[in-house]
């Protein structure tokens, strides 16, 4: 009796596959692999995430270059306003996130709009001369 069996595509050697995997990014053809048991275990070691934590939406999300421009020009707005602020004033005061206020200030410092004062948690930050 003649009898097929599916063998692993990641051995050199014939090894029976048990089972067959299927990757697709929604697009094309999706590119199949028949794996034995060795090969499957280091296959779904690829689909485990490596992070426990996940990293916040807010923050991973990018932002457009029309949304990072309106919010560089109402921190600069609201610096020219008030002169001297601390990033938790802006932060407090325009609802953006602390730590994205922290780089839009570093953006403003870098573009010598604005000067810093300080560092860390007592920094602030001035209108240039
Ligand atoms: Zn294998």
């Amino acid at each position: 009796m003649k009898e097929m069996i599916l063998t692993c595509d990641r051995c050199r050697v014939s090894i029976p596959a048990v089972g067959t995997y299927t990757l697709s990014n929604g697009k094309g053809k999706p590119a199949t692999l028949d794996l034995c048991k060795k090969h499957q275990k280091e296959l779904l070691v690829w689909f485990s995430p490596l992070r426990t934590a996940p990293v916040p939406i807010s923050k991973a999300a990018p932002v457009s270059d029309e949304q990072w421009n309106t919010m560089l020009q109402s921190t600069y707005k609201y610096v020219l306003k008030h002169k001297e602020v601390t990033p938790k004033q802006v932060h407090t005061d325009t609802g953006l996130p602390a730590w994205r206020v922290n780089e839009l200030l570093s953006e403003l410092v870098n573009g010598k709009k604005i000067v810093r004062l300080g560092v860390g948690r007592s920094s602030r930050y001035k209108l240039k001369g």
